[in-house]
Protein backbone atom coordinates (compact mmCIF):
# COMPACT_ATOMS: atom_id res chain seq x y z
CA UNK A 1 0.00 0.00 0.00
CA UNK A 2 1.57 2.97 -1.41
CA UNK A 3 -0.70 5.53 1.24
CA UNK A 4 -1.89 5.60 3.98
CA UNK A 5 -5.73 4.39 4.43
CA UNK A 6 -7.94 6.61 6.34
CA UNK A 7 -10.28 4.85 8.61
CA UNK A 8 -13.11 6.21 10.48
CA UNK A 9 -14.99 4.54 13.91
CA UNK A 10 -18.14 5.42 14.82
CA UNK A 11 -18.23 4.77 18.60
CA UNK A 12 -16.12 3.28 21.03
CA UNK A 13 -18.44 0.98 22.99
CA UNK A 14 -17.20 -2.58 22.84
CA UNK A 15 -18.04 -2.70 18.84
CA UNK A 16 -15.52 0.45 18.08
CA UNK A 17 -13.30 -0.89 21.00
CA UNK A 18 -12.99 -4.09 19.05
CA UNK A 19 -11.97 -2.39 16.14
CA UNK A 20 -9.36 -0.56 17.71
CA UNK A 21 -7.85 -3.66 19.41
CA UNK A 22 -8.68 -5.78 16.20
CA UNK A 23 -5.65 -3.20 14.22
CA UNK A 24 -3.18 -2.94 17.42
CA UNK A 25 -2.76 -6.35 17.25
CA UNK A 26 -1.28 -6.71 14.08
CA UNK A 27 0.18 -3.07 14.70
CA UNK A 28 3.75 -4.71 14.63
CA UNK A 29 3.84 -6.54 11.67
CA UNK A 30 2.50 -3.78 9.53
CA UNK A 31 5.34 -1.13 9.10
CA UNK A 32 4.54 1.90 10.73
CA UNK A 33 4.39 3.68 7.01
CA UNK A 34 1.80 1.95 5.72
CA UNK A 35 -0.04 0.66 8.93
CA UNK A 36 -4.14 2.71 8.96
CA UNK A 37 -4.53 5.89 10.48
CA UNK A 38 -7.32 5.60 12.41
CA UNK A 39 -9.70 8.14 14.24
CA UNK A 40 -12.24 6.62 16.24
CA UNK A 41 -15.00 9.28 17.57
CA UNK A 42 -17.21 8.89 20.53
CA UNK A 43 -19.32 11.45 21.99
CA UNK A 44 -19.31 10.65 25.11
CA UNK A 45 -16.50 11.49 27.33
CA UNK A 46 -15.44 8.21 28.16
CA UNK A 47 -15.16 4.58 26.29
CA UNK A 48 -17.33 1.73 27.16
CA UNK A 49 -20.72 1.86 25.28
CA UNK A 50 -23.44 0.82 27.24
CA UNK A 51 -21.24 -0.07 30.20
CA UNK A 52 -19.97 3.32 30.49
CA UNK A 53 -23.32 4.42 33.01
CA UNK A 54 -24.90 7.72 32.76
CA UNK A 55 -27.28 9.22 35.42
CA UNK A 56 -27.92 11.17 32.44
CA UNK A 57 -31.57 10.65 30.78
CA UNK A 58 -33.01 12.99 28.04
CA UNK A 59 -29.71 15.07 26.14
CA UNK A 60 -26.41 15.09 27.58
CA UNK A 61 -24.14 17.68 28.65
CA UNK A 62 -23.87 18.88 25.75
CA UNK A 63 -27.58 18.47 23.97
CA UNK A 64 -26.74 15.04 22.37
CA UNK A 65 -29.63 12.34 22.72
CA UNK A 66 -28.19 10.33 26.08
CA UNK A 67 -26.92 7.10 24.75
CA UNK A 68 -26.97 5.09 27.87
CA UNK A 69 -29.62 2.59 28.43
CA UNK A 70 -28.42 1.25 31.48
CA UNK A 71 -29.51 1.11 34.67
CA UNK A 72 -27.91 1.05 38.58
CA UNK A 73 -27.76 -2.40 39.66
CA UNK A 74 -27.42 -3.98 36.39
CA UNK A 75 -26.01 -6.95 36.58
CA UNK A 76 -24.98 -9.48 33.40
CA UNK A 77 -28.12 -11.25 32.20
CA UNK A 78 -26.35 -14.15 30.57
CA UNK A 79 -23.40 -16.19 31.60
CA UNK A 80 -20.17 -14.23 31.37
CA UNK A 81 -18.67 -17.30 29.48
CA UNK A 82 -20.79 -17.12 26.23
CA UNK A 83 -19.00 -13.34 26.13
CA UNK A 84 -15.14 -13.49 27.05
CA UNK A 85 -12.75 -12.06 24.44
CA UNK A 86 -10.83 -15.12 22.78
CA UNK A 87 -7.56 -12.63 23.20
CA UNK A 88 -7.81 -12.04 26.73
CA UNK A 89 -10.02 -13.91 29.55
CA UNK A 90 -11.45 -13.48 32.44
CA UNK A 91 -8.75 -15.04 34.49
CA UNK A 92 -6.19 -12.70 32.68
CA UNK A 93 -7.96 -10.09 33.80
CA UNK A 94 -9.19 -10.27 37.63
CA UNK A 95 -6.15 -12.63 38.21
CA UNK A 96 -8.55 -15.06 40.17
CA UNK A 97 -12.12 -16.93 39.14
CA UNK A 98 -15.14 -14.83 39.66
CA UNK A 99 -18.99 -15.25 39.21
CA UNK A 100 -20.63 -15.92 36.34
CA UNK A 101 -23.18 -13.09 36.09
CA UNK A 102 -20.40 -10.09 37.38
CA UNK A 103 -22.44 -6.36 37.70
CA UNK A 104 -22.09 -3.98 35.15
CA UNK A 105 -19.08 -1.96 36.87
CA UNK A 106 -17.22 -5.44 36.68
CA UNK A 107 -17.91 -6.02 32.81
CA UNK A 108 -16.61 -2.41 32.68
CA UNK A 109 -13.50 -2.94 33.89
CA UNK A 110 -12.75 -6.25 32.14
CA UNK A 111 -13.67 -4.40 28.69
CA UNK A 112 -11.32 -1.65 29.70
CA UNK A 113 -8.70 -3.53 30.70
CA UNK A 114 -7.86 -5.09 26.68
CA UNK A 115 -8.15 -1.83 25.56
CA UNK A 116 -5.86 -0.27 28.19
CA UNK A 117 -3.14 -3.13 27.34
CA UNK A 118 -3.55 -2.28 23.57
CA UNK A 119 -3.07 1.27 24.35
CA UNK A 120 -5.57 2.49 21.62
CA UNK A 121 -7.24 5.59 23.77
CA UNK A 122 -4.83 8.13 22.05
CA UNK A 123 -6.80 6.73 18.77
CA UNK A 124 -10.38 7.99 20.22
CA UNK A 125 -11.46 11.68 20.06
CA UNK A 126 -14.03 11.68 22.94
CA UNK A 127 -16.85 14.30 23.00
CA UNK A 128 -17.02 14.44 19.55
CA UNK A 129 -20.24 13.52 17.92
CA UNK A 130 -20.79 12.04 14.02
CA UNK A 131 -23.25 14.70 12.58
CA UNK A 132 -23.20 13.75 8.96
CA UNK A 133 -21.36 11.09 6.42
CA UNK A 134 -21.74 11.70 3.34
CA UNK A 135 -19.64 9.51 0.15
CA UNK A 136 -18.13 11.25 -2.88
CA UNK A 137 -18.41 8.40 -5.94
CA UNK A 138 -15.68 10.09 -7.56
CA UNK A 139 -12.85 10.21 -4.74
CA UNK A 140 -14.57 7.14 -3.50
CA UNK A 141 -14.23 8.76 -0.21
CA UNK A 142 -16.11 9.99 2.82
CA UNK A 143 -16.48 13.28 4.64
CA UNK A 144 -16.87 12.77 8.09
CA UNK A 145 -18.55 15.78 9.59
CA UNK A 146 -18.62 16.07 13.52
CA UNK A 147 -19.32 18.19 16.40
CA UNK A 148 -15.86 18.66 19.12
CA UNK A 149 -18.14 19.05 21.86
CA UNK A 150 -14.47 20.07 24.56
CA UNK A 151 -12.84 22.46 21.78
CA UNK A 152 -16.82 24.00 20.48
CA UNK A 153 -15.65 23.35 17.13
CA UNK A 154 -17.25 21.57 14.19
CA UNK A 155 -15.43 20.56 11.57
CA UNK A 156 -15.04 17.74 8.17
CA UNK A 157 -12.22 15.11 7.62
CA UNK A 158 -12.47 12.31 4.30
CA UNK A 159 -11.67 8.65 5.27
CA UNK A 160 -11.43 5.98 2.86
CA UNK A 161 -13.57 3.25 5.23
CA UNK A 162 -16.19 4.27 7.85
CA UNK A 163 -16.82 1.69 10.41
CA UNK A 164 -20.56 2.35 11.83
CA UNK A 165 -20.13 1.11 15.66
CA UNK A 166 -22.86 3.04 17.47
CA UNK A 167 -24.77 0.40 18.76
CA UNK A 168 -28.48 -0.40 18.63
CA UNK A 169 -30.15 0.18 21.76
CA UNK A 170 -30.34 3.82 22.29
CA UNK A 171 -33.26 5.25 20.37
CA UNK A 172 -36.83 4.01 21.78
CA UNK A 173 -39.35 2.16 20.41
CA UNK A 174 -42.29 4.46 21.99
CA UNK A 175 -45.80 2.96 21.48
CA UNK A 176 -48.81 5.15 23.13
CA UNK A 177 -51.95 3.50 24.70
CA UNK A 178 -55.00 5.39 25.14
CA UNK A 179 -55.20 7.03 28.32
CA UNK A 180 -51.67 8.20 28.65
CA UNK A 181 -51.96 11.65 28.39
CA UNK A 182 -53.90 11.54 31.79
CA UNK A 183 -52.13 8.90 33.44
CA UNK A 184 -51.30 10.46 37.15
CA UNK A 185 -48.04 8.43 37.40
CA UNK A 186 -44.73 8.78 36.01
CA UNK A 187 -44.44 6.68 32.13
CA UNK A 188 -41.17 6.49 30.44
CA UNK A 189 -39.54 3.89 28.34
CA UNK A 190 -36.68 1.52 29.44
CA UNK A 191 -34.38 3.53 27.91
CA UNK A 192 -34.52 6.00 30.45
CA UNK A 193 -34.82 3.54 33.56
CA UNK A 194 -32.52 3.82 36.27
CA UNK A 195 -32.31 3.41 39.66
CA UNK A 196 -35.16 0.38 40.87
CA UNK A 197 -35.22 2.31 44.69
CA UNK A 198 -37.81 4.81 42.50
CA UNK A 199 -40.04 2.76 42.63
CA UNK A 200 -40.54 0.85 46.63
CA UNK A 201 -43.77 0.23 47.68
CA UNK A 202 -45.14 0.64 44.00
CA UNK A 203 -47.41 -1.41 41.73
CA UNK A 204 -45.41 -1.40 38.23
CA UNK A 205 -46.51 -1.70 35.03
CA UNK A 206 -43.97 -3.14 32.28
CA UNK A 207 -45.14 -2.88 28.78
CA UNK A 208 -43.04 -5.78 27.28
CA UNK A 209 -41.89 -9.10 27.23
CA UNK A 210 -38.26 -9.42 26.24
CA UNK A 211 -34.88 -8.91 28.51
CA UNK A 212 -36.06 -5.79 29.35
CA UNK A 213 -38.82 -6.50 31.17
CA UNK A 214 -37.93 -9.10 32.71
CA UNK A 215 -35.05 -7.62 34.07
CA UNK A 216 -36.24 -4.64 34.93
CA UNK A 217 -39.01 -6.34 36.34
CA UNK A 218 -36.76 -8.43 38.43
CA UNK A 219 -34.97 -5.24 39.87
CA UNK A 220 -38.10 -3.73 41.04
CA UNK A 221 -39.13 -6.70 42.73
CA UNK A 222 -35.36 -6.87 44.32
CA UNK A 223 -35.14 -3.51 45.57
CA UNK A 224 -39.25 -3.30 47.17
CA UNK A 225 -41.88 -2.76 43.88
CA UNK A 226 -45.15 -3.31 45.71
CA UNK A 227 -46.74 -5.36 43.08
CA UNK A 228 -45.24 -6.34 38.78
CA UNK A 229 -47.62 -6.40 36.45
CA UNK A 230 -45.86 -7.57 32.38
CA UNK A 231 -48.14 -7.35 29.56
CA UNK A 232 -47.30 -9.23 26.22
CA UNK A 233 -48.26 -8.92 23.11
CA UNK A 234 -47.47 -12.35 21.83
CA UNK A 235 -46.56 -14.36 24.60
CA UNK A 236 -46.42 -14.37 28.06
CA UNK A 237 -42.14 -14.92 29.18
CA UNK A 238 -43.23 -18.17 31.50
CA UNK A 239 -41.22 -18.00 34.06
CA UNK A 240 -42.28 -18.99 37.79
CA UNK A 241 -42.95 -15.33 39.14
CA UNK A 242 -42.51 -14.92 42.71
CA UNK A 243 -45.87 -13.49 45.13
CA UNK A 244 -46.85 -10.25 43.72
CA UNK A 245 -45.95 -10.37 40.00
CA UNK A 246 -48.41 -11.89 37.25
CA UNK A 247 -48.79 -11.33 33.53
CA UNK A 248 -51.50 -10.25 31.59
CA UNK A 249 -51.74 -9.99 27.82
CA UNK A 250 -51.41 -6.69 26.02
CA UNK A 251 -52.66 -3.60 27.45
CA UNK A 252 -55.54 -1.67 25.90
CA UNK A 253 -55.95 1.49 27.72
CA UNK A 254 -55.29 3.37 31.29
CA UNK A 255 -57.92 5.45 33.11
CA UNK A 256 -56.66 7.04 36.13
CA UNK A 257 -54.14 4.60 38.27
CA UNK A 258 -56.43 1.59 36.39
CA UNK A 259 -54.83 -0.38 33.42
CA UNK A 260 -57.07 -2.73 31.47
CA UNK A 261 -55.85 -5.86 29.07
CA UNK A 262 -56.78 -7.58 26.48
CA UNK A 263 -58.41 -10.30 28.71
CA UNK A 264 -60.39 -7.81 30.02
CA UNK A 265 -58.83 -8.09 33.14
CA UNK A 266 -57.86 -4.62 35.16
CA UNK A 267 -54.95 -3.63 37.42
CA UNK A 268 -54.21 -0.77 39.55
CA UNK A 269 -50.71 0.52 38.54
CA UNK A 270 -48.42 3.64 40.20
CA UNK A 271 -45.90 3.99 36.92
CA UNK A 272 -45.79 2.56 33.77
CA UNK A 273 -42.29 1.39 32.07
CA UNK A 274 -42.56 0.90 28.48
CA UNK A 275 -40.02 -2.31 27.47
CA UNK A 276 -40.90 -2.29 23.94
CA UNK A 277 -37.89 -2.51 22.28
CA UNK A 278 -35.66 0.02 20.30
CA UNK A 279 -34.62 1.10 16.78
CA UNK A 280 -31.71 1.08 14.53
CA UNK A 281 -31.14 4.82 14.41
CA UNK A 282 -28.22 6.19 12.22
CA UNK A 283 -29.25 9.94 11.80
CA UNK A 284 -26.17 10.61 10.80
CA UNK A 285 -25.63 8.57 7.53
CA UNK A 286 -26.35 9.60 4.47
CA UNK A 287 -29.61 8.08 3.25
CA UNK A 288 -27.79 6.37 0.57
CA UNK A 289 -25.79 4.50 3.89
CA UNK A 290 -27.85 3.53 6.44
CA UNK A 291 -28.94 0.31 7.31
CA UNK A 292 -32.90 -0.13 7.55
CA UNK A 293 -33.32 -3.48 9.96
CA UNK A 294 -35.68 -4.66 12.72
CA UNK A 295 -33.77 -6.05 15.38
CA UNK A 296 -32.68 -9.87 14.07
CA UNK A 297 -30.25 -12.22 13.88
CA UNK A 298 -29.71 -11.71 9.54
CA UNK A 299 -30.33 -7.80 8.78
CA UNK A 300 -30.08 -7.54 5.03
CA UNK A 301 -27.76 -5.47 3.27
CA UNK A 302 -24.96 -6.33 5.06
CA UNK A 303 -22.57 -9.35 3.52
CA UNK A 304 -20.89 -11.41 6.26
CA UNK A 305 -23.19 -9.60 8.53
CA UNK A 306 -20.50 -6.70 8.24
CA UNK A 307 -20.01 -5.12 4.59
CA UNK A 308 -22.32 -2.90 3.60
CA UNK A 309 -23.32 -4.82 0.23
CA UNK A 310 -24.43 -1.07 -1.74
CA UNK A 311 -21.19 0.88 -0.63
CA UNK A 312 -18.63 -1.99 0.77
CA UNK A 313 -16.34 0.54 1.86
CA UNK A 314 -18.97 1.20 4.94
CA UNK A 315 -18.65 -1.76 7.73
CA UNK A 316 -21.08 -2.25 10.30
CA UNK A 317 -20.24 -3.97 13.51
CA UNK A 318 -22.67 -5.66 16.42
CA UNK A 319 -25.96 -4.69 14.62
CA UNK A 320 -27.45 -7.68 15.25
CA UNK A 321 -29.51 -9.50 17.53
CA UNK A 322 -27.60 -10.55 20.47
CA UNK A 323 -27.38 -13.94 21.82
CA UNK A 324 -23.83 -13.62 21.46
CA UNK A 325 -22.03 -9.72 22.12
CA UNK A 326 -18.47 -9.04 22.81
CA UNK A 327 -16.60 -12.24 21.02
CA UNK A 328 -18.93 -11.61 17.82
CA UNK A 329 -17.87 -7.84 17.94
CA UNK A 330 -14.56 -9.14 17.98
CA UNK A 331 -14.90 -11.59 14.99
CA UNK A 332 -16.72 -8.63 13.22
CA UNK A 333 -14.29 -6.36 13.69
CA UNK A 334 -11.17 -8.80 12.70
CA UNK A 335 -13.07 -9.83 9.45
CA UNK A 336 -13.95 -5.92 8.79
CA UNK A 337 -10.14 -5.02 9.90
CA UNK A 338 -8.72 -7.63 7.06
CA UNK A 339 -11.61 -6.32 4.09
CA UNK A 340 -10.25 -2.90 4.87
CA UNK A 341 -6.29 -4.19 4.86
CA UNK A 342 -7.63 -6.17 1.42
CA UNK A 343 -6.27 -9.17 3.11
CA UNK A 344 -9.80 -10.12 2.55
CA UNK A 345 -11.43 -9.91 -1.23
CA UNK A 346 -15.42 -9.38 -1.30
CA UNK A 347 -17.23 -10.79 -4.06
CA UNK A 348 -19.30 -9.02 -7.23
CA UNK A 349 -21.75 -7.58 -5.38
CA UNK A 350 -24.26 -9.92 -6.80
CA UNK A 351 -22.95 -12.89 -5.01
CA UNK A 352 -23.09 -10.57 -1.46
CA UNK A 353 -26.51 -10.22 -2.49
CA UNK A 354 -27.20 -13.72 -3.14
CA UNK A 355 -25.14 -15.01 -0.07
CA UNK A 356 -27.16 -12.62 1.78
CA UNK A 357 -30.87 -13.78 0.50
CA UNK A 358 -29.72 -17.41 1.74
CA UNK A 359 -28.56 -16.71 4.97
CA UNK A 360 -31.65 -14.66 5.83
CA UNK A 361 -33.63 -18.17 4.51
CA UNK A 362 -31.41 -20.02 6.97
CA UNK A 363 -32.79 -17.43 9.29
CA UNK A 364 -36.18 -17.74 8.71
CA UNK A 365 -36.10 -21.62 9.86
CA UNK A 366 -34.62 -20.93 12.96
CA UNK A 367 -37.73 -22.44 15.41
CA UNK A 368 -36.66 -21.94 19.18
CA UNK A 369 -34.05 -20.51 20.88
CA UNK A 370 -31.12 -23.25 20.80
CA UNK A 371 -31.16 -22.83 16.86
CA UNK A 372 -31.10 -18.96 17.03
CA UNK A 373 -27.90 -19.20 19.19
CA UNK A 374 -26.21 -22.31 17.21
CA UNK A 375 -26.88 -20.05 14.46
CA UNK A 376 -24.73 -17.16 15.24
CA UNK A 377 -22.30 -19.05 17.15
CA UNK A 378 -21.82 -20.79 13.40
CA UNK A 379 -21.81 -17.18 11.99
CA UNK A 380 -19.08 -16.19 14.26
CA UNK A 381 -16.92 -19.44 13.77
CA UNK A 382 -17.07 -18.98 10.14
CA UNK A 383 -16.13 -14.98 10.87
CA UNK A 384 -13.29 -16.21 12.71
CA UNK A 385 -11.77 -18.83 10.21
CA UNK A 386 -11.29 -16.08 7.86
CA UNK A 387 -9.10 -14.08 10.25
CA UNK A 388 -6.60 -14.61 12.70
CA UNK A 389 -8.64 -14.10 15.75
CA UNK A 390 -7.92 -16.77 18.11
CA UNK A 391 -10.34 -19.86 17.80
CA UNK A 392 -13.32 -20.10 19.61
CA UNK A 393 -15.44 -22.93 20.38
CA UNK A 394 -18.93 -22.10 19.71
CA UNK A 395 -20.52 -25.55 20.41
CA UNK A 396 -19.02 -25.51 24.18
CA UNK A 397 -20.94 -21.78 24.57
CA UNK A 398 -23.87 -22.73 22.73
CA UNK A 399 -24.20 -25.70 26.03
CA UNK A 400 -23.46 -22.98 28.34
CA UNK A 401 -26.40 -20.74 26.56
CA UNK A 402 -28.35 -24.12 26.72
CA UNK A 403 -27.93 -24.42 30.41
CA UNK A 404 -28.54 -20.64 31.30
CA UNK A 405 -31.79 -21.09 29.42
CA UNK A 406 -33.04 -23.94 31.69
CA UNK A 407 -31.52 -22.10 34.68
CA UNK A 408 -33.69 -19.31 34.32
CA UNK A 409 -36.78 -21.86 33.68
CA UNK A 410 -35.98 -23.42 36.73
CA UNK A 411 -35.74 -20.34 39.11
CA UNK A 412 -35.52 -17.35 37.11
CA UNK A 413 -35.00 -14.77 40.19
CA UNK A 414 -32.25 -16.86 41.42
CA UNK A 415 -30.53 -17.95 37.96
CA UNK A 416 -27.48 -15.54 38.31
CA UNK A 417 -26.02 -17.66 41.21
CA UNK A 418 -25.44 -20.58 38.86
CA UNK A 419 -22.02 -20.52 37.62
CA UNK A 420 -20.02 -22.16 34.28
CA UNK A 421 -16.66 -23.17 32.90
CA UNK A 422 -15.02 -20.81 30.47
CA UNK A 423 -14.71 -22.21 27.69
CA UNK A 424 -11.09 -20.45 27.06
CA UNK A 425 -9.03 -20.97 30.10
CA UNK A 426 -11.48 -24.25 31.93
CA UNK A 427 -11.57 -21.76 35.21
CA UNK A 428 -14.64 -22.89 37.20
CA UNK A 429 -16.48 -20.02 37.82
CA UNK A 430 -16.97 -19.21 41.67
CA UNK A 431 -20.41 -18.12 43.04
CA UNK A 432 -20.38 -14.64 44.17
CA UNK A 433 -19.98 -14.35 48.09
CA UNK A 434 -23.42 -12.94 48.31
CA UNK A 435 -26.74 -14.54 46.72
CA UNK A 436 -27.70 -12.08 43.97
CA UNK A 437 -31.69 -11.62 45.02
CA UNK A 438 -29.78 -9.99 48.40
CA UNK A 439 -26.53 -8.34 46.62
CA UNK A 440 -27.95 -4.71 47.15
CA UNK A 441 -24.42 -3.28 46.09
CA UNK A 442 -23.27 -3.67 43.08
CA UNK A 443 -19.83 -2.06 42.51
CA UNK A 444 -16.80 -3.52 41.61
CA UNK A 445 -15.40 -2.16 44.77
CA UNK A 446 -18.24 -4.87 46.69
CA UNK A 447 -17.95 -7.10 44.14
CA UNK A 448 -14.39 -7.93 44.85
CA UNK A 449 -14.72 -6.96 48.59
CA UNK A 450 -11.34 -9.40 49.87
CA UNK A 451 -13.00 -10.28 53.01
CA UNK A 452 -15.96 -11.65 50.97
CA UNK A 453 -14.17 -14.20 48.41
CA UNK A 454 -14.28 -17.24 50.00
CA UNK A 455 -17.02 -18.92 48.12
CA UNK A 456 -20.38 -19.64 50.00
C1 LIG B 1 -30.12 -2.31 29.41
C2 LIG B 1 -29.16 -3.14 28.62
C3 LIG B 1 -28.60 -4.26 29.18
C4 LIG B 1 -27.70 -5.04 28.46
N1 LIG B 1 -27.17 -6.13 29.06
C5 LIG B 1 -26.29 -6.89 28.38
C6 LIG B 1 -25.68 -8.03 28.99
O1 LIG B 1 -25.95 -8.36 30.15
N2 LIG B 1 -24.79 -8.76 28.28
C7 LIG B 1 -24.47 -8.42 27.00
O2 LIG B 1 -23.65 -9.09 26.40
N3 LIG B 1 -25.04 -7.35 26.39
C8 LIG B 1 -25.92 -6.59 27.04
N4 LIG B 1 -26.49 -5.50 26.43
C9 LIG B 1 -26.18 -5.23 25.01
C10 LIG B 1 -25.11 -4.14 24.82
O3 LIG B 1 -25.68 -3.20 23.98
C11 LIG B 1 -23.86 -4.74 24.22
O4 LIG B 1 -23.24 -5.55 25.23
C12 LIG B 1 -22.81 -3.73 23.78
O5 LIG B 1 -22.77 -2.60 24.61
C13 LIG B 1 -22.99 -3.28 22.33
O6 LIG B 1 -21.79 -2.63 21.97
P1 LIG B 1 -21.73 -1.58 20.77
O7 LIG B 1 -20.35 -1.03 20.83
O8 LIG B 1 -22.18 -2.22 19.53
O9 LIG B 1 -22.80 -0.47 21.13
P2 LIG B 1 -22.84 0.51 22.39
O10 LIG B 1 -22.35 -0.16 23.60
O11 LIG B 1 -24.22 1.03 22.39
O12 LIG B 1 -21.80 1.66 22.02
C14 LIG B 1 -22.00 2.55 20.95
C15 LIG B 1 -21.15 3.79 21.16
O13 LIG B 1 -21.33 4.66 20.04
C16 LIG B 1 -21.40 6.00 20.51
N5 LIG B 1 -22.12 6.80 19.52
C17 LIG B 1 -23.40 6.63 19.12
N6 LIG B 1 -23.72 7.56 18.19
C18 LIG B 1 -22.60 8.31 18.00
C19 LIG B 1 -22.30 9.41 17.16
N7 LIG B 1 -23.19 9.95 16.33
N8 LIG B 1 -21.05 9.95 17.23
C20 LIG B 1 -20.12 9.43 18.07
N9 LIG B 1 -20.36 8.39 18.89
C21 LIG B 1 -21.58 7.83 18.85
C22 LIG B 1 -22.11 5.88 21.84
O14 LIG B 1 -21.90 7.01 22.66
C23 LIG B 1 -21.52 4.59 22.40
O15 LIG B 1 -20.39 4.84 23.18
C24 LIG B 1 -27.38 -4.70 27.12
C25 LIG B 1 -27.96 -3.56 26.54
C26 LIG B 1 -28.84 -2.79 27.28
C27 LIG B 1 -29.44 -1.58 26.64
Amino acid sequence: MSQKIRIAIIGAGPSGLAQLRAFAAIRSSIPPESFPEIVCFEKQSDWGGMWNYTWRTGVDENGEPVHGSMYRYLWSNGPKECLEFADYTFDEHFGRPISSYPPREVLFDYIEGRVRKARVRDAIRFDTAVKSVTFNQQTQRFAVMVNDYLNERCYSEHFDFVVVASGHFSTPNAPEFPGFETFPGRILHAHDFRDASEFKGKNVLLVGSSYSAEDIGSQCYKYGAKSITTSYRTRPMGYQWPRGWQEKPLLESVQGHTAFFADGSRSQVDAIILCTGYKHHFPFLDDSLRLRTDNRLWPLGLYEGVVFTSNPRLMYLGMQDLWYSFNMFDAQAWYARDVMLGRIKLPERAVMKQENAAWREKELEIGNDAQAFTFQGDYIRRLIARTDYPDLDTDAINRIFLQWKKDKKADIMNYRDRVYPSVLSGTMAVPHHTPWMEALDDSLQAYLEPSTLNPR
